[in-house]
């Protein structure tokens, strides 16, 4: 597989496998059960944008295939036309390629198939192993029973073979009314598996469907579809989330009474991560009510989501590669793949200066007509990263919140009469601070500096404690920057007291906007998602909004890692 994303290392080498799919797929190959082949598929449906749920399920399925020289399909289970948009296909294409996979030509559609699995269902009609039912869908859910007693068989359950095909034809040239008849298959309506009770096979929908148009008028149900897809596609391992365990007796039963080639179903705990919802129902109700301004919005888990966040595809990546796989259901802490990210911006993002609440501040003994540009180090955790100038002058802007005018105990940072170093430049001292007459609120500071301490050291060897961020006044470039936070306030969304619904939990506080940023002037022209770390505040990434010379970040994360904090307790413990 070409663009194979991750250097993991290959583990079909290594002698002990590291998870239960692994030791699955190499005993199927020391046995030959597949020919030696390995063929996973990502199946998406596209009605909804890709979440990180996905991406576990992208990076498992595309990642097996490279690892064992195999293949990797992406095919789009589109079997629910009313629901289902071509919008959605282009996102989950584009978030595909983004997270570094590539399906090459192997892009297929459920629909594509259609006429092959209306050709399975006639077969199981001739076998008398399916009947065209005219319950409505409320008299069969009634007819269906409940896990503790039986369903009840349908009146038309005994229909004659001749009548069923001639009934599911007609079903087919549209003489019937939507949801007036169903083709059903014939299983057992006291299994105690309810979905092996009759289940629907076929329902009459005129709807519009993204790839056929209106030649169809029935569609067949996903259950039937999904199976009959992964063994046209001849998919060896068919990698599934644990909801679909109860439907594999039933994928089963298709695929033996069709007598066609058999994939094996292996089920995984899906990925469910704190502080979120991974669920394409409750995504599309933040986005229609109006929660967040779209799939993209940077707090959404969705990938276009987290790229716009300025998450990159190697730290989500490596997330999964960490997560891991396994059998049972658990919750993933966010500060994981906040981690994952950190771990990979430190190394990669260059370090800028940037002040997100400005407060003035004058250096009176600096020359008012002088500029010095100063050598800053663009990352000192990869020295080939190189270095740029930044411009200093008179007057700077430093955070408003570096200053105290009345500074507690423990304060490194700048006071009346305190002295600190500016990163890259002088040791300033302040001397004089300027209050608004009528608020009281601090506008301006004055400051001296020590010409001798160019650098960030002086000749008397002299020690400050603080080193603050800043940028020069007349050169800085205003920006506006975006702070996010968790999209909902609990760690589980969902517990909320009865009446309510996730939105409940939603954190008001999620988004909050400052307009009066200024970062420093190498930052002029800066494109879309690139992502900067901004010395002492955290990672940002340039919002698409940008335009015209006016610069919009997000903050993608702050600098705190406190998974590293919850990891080092761990190992303590
Ligand atoms: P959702 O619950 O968000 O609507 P879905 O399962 O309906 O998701 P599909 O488009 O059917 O969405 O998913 C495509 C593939 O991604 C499936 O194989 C599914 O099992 C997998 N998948 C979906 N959500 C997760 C998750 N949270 N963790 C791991 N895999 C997932
Ligand atoms: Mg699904």
């Amino acid at each position: 597989m070409k663009n194979s994303a991750t250097a993991r290392k290959n583990e079909a080498t290594d002698s002990t496998p590291s998870n239960f799919i692994r030791e699955i797929i190499e005993e199927d190959l020391r046995t030959n059960k597949y020919g030696g082949r390995v063929h996973t598929r990502f199946p998406p449906e596209p009605n909804g944008y890709l979440h990180i749920g996905h991406a576990k399920s992208i990076c498992l399925n595309f990642g097996l295939a490279a690892d064992y020289g195999g293949l990797c399909n992406l095919r789009f289970d589109d079997t629910n036309p009313t629901k289902e948009e071509a919008e959605y296909v282009e996102s989950i294409k584009e978030d595909v390629r983004w997270l570094g996979f590539d399906w090459e030509d192997r892009e297929f559609y459920a629909s594509d198939y259609f006429e092959q699995l209306y050709e399975y269902a006639v077969q199981l009609i001739k076998k008398g192993k399916a009947y065209v039912c005219d319950l409505s869908p409320e008299e069969i859910r009634e007819y269906r029973g409940t896990l503790t007693e039986p369903g009840k068989e349908s009146p038309y359950r005994n229909r004659s073979v001749e009548e069923n095909l001639d009934l599911f034809e007609r079903m087919r040239a549209g003489e019937f009314e939507d949801g007036s008849r169903t083709l059903r298959a014939k299983i057992d309506m006291a299994h105690p598996n309810v979905l092996m009770r009759d289940p629907v096979m076929y329902r009459i929908m005129r709807a519009t469907h993204h790839r056929t148009g209106d030649k169809w008028c029935i569609y067949p149900m996903y259950d039937f579809a999904h199976c009959l897809s992964d063994s046209i596609e001849g998919i060896t391992h068919s990698i599934c989330t644990l909801e679909f365990e109860n439907n594999r007796p039933l994928y089963d039963w298709f695929l033996d009474e069709l007598n066609v080639y058999h994939p094996q179903q292996i089920e995984f705990a899906r990925l469910n991560l704190s502080h979120t919802v991974l669920s394409k129902r409750k995504l599309l109700k933040l986005v229609e009510g109006g929660h967040v301004t779209g799939w993209d919005d940077p707090r959404m888990p969705t990938l276009s989501g987290l790229r716009r966040r300025g998450y990159t595809p190697e730290a989500i990546r490596d997330f999964c590669e960490r997560i891991g796989v396994a059998k049972a259901n658990s919750v993933v802490d966010i500060a994981l793949l906040e981690h994952c990210l950190r771990q990979d911006l430190n190394k990669r993002a260059p370090r800028v200066m940037a002040v997100l609440r400005p407060l003035r501040l004058v250096i009176d003994n600096y020359p008012a007509d002088q500029v010095e540009e100063l050598e800053a180090v663009n990352n000192p955790e990869d020295p080939s990263m190189g270095t740029r100038k930044v411009p200093f002058s008179r007057v700077l802007y430093i955070e408003r919140e570096d200053f105290r005018e009345d500074p507690p105990k423990k304060w490194f940072r700048l006071a009346p009469g305190r002295e600190v170093r500016l990163k890259h430049a002088y040791y300033i001292t302040c001397v004089d601070v300027v209050k608004d007459e009528q608020t009281g609120e601090v506008v301006e500071l004055h400051c001296t500096y020590d010409p001798e301490s160019r650098g960030g050291w002086t000749p008397d060897g002299r020690k400050v404690r603080g080193t603050l961020h800043w940028v020069s006044a007349a050169h800085a470039l205003e920006a506006e920057v975006r702070l996010y936070d968790h999209l909902f306030v609990k760690p589980d969304p969902d517990e909320v007291e009865e009446g309510f619904d996730f939105t409940a939990n939603l954190n008001p506080n999620s988004l909050e906007v400052l307009t009066s940023c200024r970062v420093e002037p190498s930052l002029a022209g800066a494109t879309p998602g690139s992502r900067y770390q901004f010395l002492r505040l955290g990672y940002f990434c340039v919002d698409p909004d940008s335009s015209g010379g006016k610069l919009v970040f997000n903050r993608t994360a702050t600098l705190r890692d406190t998974w590293a904090k919850i990891e080092k307790a761990q190992k303590g413990a």
